[in-house]
């Protein structure tokens, strides 16, 4: 490898960038997990996570990436042979139905042509259908990281409403929790699945469960086995601060910082800072006369954007050549998109000349790898940043 000077440009939609701050706290003695001082820690983590989740429920903390709380939210609600709704928006809720059917749930899926977010009016007429009620779980991806496209949780809470319907509601928030609105209490999530490395700014390493009354109610009745997974023995143990097993104290440390900074920040900035990146990154693509992946303007992404590649041009070539060159990463197209897109993050530890330097990067390595575009994209996004600057009232707020 040739000697390369400057950071890195960290700028795939997770793992994402972990600020200074954060990696100091992590750098410190690993403490007793059963000692006095451990349940102080445990008990303000268990607390303050609730303002990022924004609920009054339990959150259940694991040491697990985020295929991990997957598996919690699945196995401590459903039982062999139950059926629910998912919506393959993308490559992620692909993964996550795999995963169901692997227990012998019963998957019906409703497909999108990976452009778009999942069709409340679909989800809706569905559960109408389902007089039986046999739909045990409605599961959604709420950022589909593989597309940056954003459903939108409020509408698919109504249409579950709307069907007067009693499924379980299920959001994947990965890599949209701490970065776009989301509101586990007031939008009827009954599981919420979260992960340390992408909005929570944190290392890779830990994932989340928020959980409803409703879901532990089921969770009385549930098949699946459980055993690392099981909620009881968490929530039980967590009342003191404590965990049943060995949590991953550093990274919890790291966690108290994280969420220190999305206070000092406030949530509300948190989300207009991701909206404004994005807009900018949006005019950068138009300004280069290439497509954004997300259809609808309605489901744009405030965490990333999906880049599609002009016909005969191969993405993770040109990714190859950012990453030469100027030494950044930037997200490869996953699943039936490989080669057809790429992604640029633009969310956790991240300001305007982050972005600035991240479209730059772009723009060189789309001349440098001879891409047609136009010239121009970095500066348009600048444009935007100047004015935002100017007028903050002028910003596209997260709805
Ligand atoms: C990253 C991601 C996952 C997978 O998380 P891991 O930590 O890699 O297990 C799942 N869903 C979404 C939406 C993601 O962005």
């Amino acid at each position: 490898m040739a000697f390369r000077s400057g950071r890195h440009f960290l700028q795939i939609p997770g793992p994402t960038n972990v600020p200074d701050r954060v990696l100091r706290a992590i750098d410190c003695p690993t403490m007793d997990h059963r000692g006095p001082e451990f349940g102080h820690l445990g008990m303000e983590i268990i607390e303050d996570l609730r303002y990022v989740f924004q609920t009054q429920q339990p959150v259940v903390i694991y040491p697990a990436s985020g295929t991990g709380a997957w598996e919690a939210a699945l196995v401590n609600t459903l039982s062999p042979g139950d059926r629910v709704l998912m919506v393959e928006t993308g490559h992620f809720a692909s993964l996550w139905r795999k995963m169901a059917v692997k227990f012998g749930v019963e998957v019906e899926l409703i497909a999108t042509d990976w452009r778009h977010g999942a069709d409340p009016a679909a989800i809706e007429a569905r559960l109408r259908e389902d007089k039986a009620h046999a739909i045990k779980a409605v599961c959604v991806v709420h950022n589909e990281t593989s597309t940056g496209v954003t459903s939108r949780i409020p509408l698919i809470r109504g249409a579950l409403d709307a069907a007067s319907h009693p499924a379980l509601f299920m959001v994947d928030t990965i890599s949209s929790l701490a970065s776009i609105d989301y509101r586990h209490d007031e939008w009827g999530v009954d599981v919420t699945v979260a992960g340390s490395q992408k909005g929570l700014m944190l290392p890779p390493g830990l994932s989340f469960n928020a959980v409803s009354e409703k879901a532990r109610r089921a969770g009385e009745k549930s098949k699946l086995p459980k055993s690392y997974w099981d909620w009881k023995e968490m929530i039980a143990a967590n009342k003191t601060g404590y965990f049943p097993y060995t949590p991953a104290t550093n990274l919890l440390y790291g966690l108290r910082e994280a969420i220190q900074m999305l206070k000092d920040e406030g949530l509300h900035g948190v989300f207009a800072r991701h909206a404004r990146h994005a807009e900018a990154t949006r005019r950068a693509v138009r300004a280069w006369g290439l497509e954004i992946l997300c259809a609808n303007p309605e489901e744009y992404s405030n965490t990333l954007t999906a880049v599609m590649m002009p016909a005969g041009h191969d993405a993770d070539a040109l990714r190859r050549t950012i990453l030469d060159a100027y030494d950044m990463s930037l997200g490869t197209g996953l699943g039936r998109l490989a080669g057809k897109v790429f992604r640029i993050g633009h969310l956790g530890d991240f300001n305007d000349l982050s972005l600035a330097g991240t479209l730059a990067g772009v723009e060189m390595g789309l001349a440098l790898a001879g891409v047609p575009h136009q010239q121009g994209g970095a500066q348009a996004a600048m444009q935007y940043l100047i004015e935002c600057q100017r007028e903050p009232a002028k910003q596209r707020v997260a709805a």
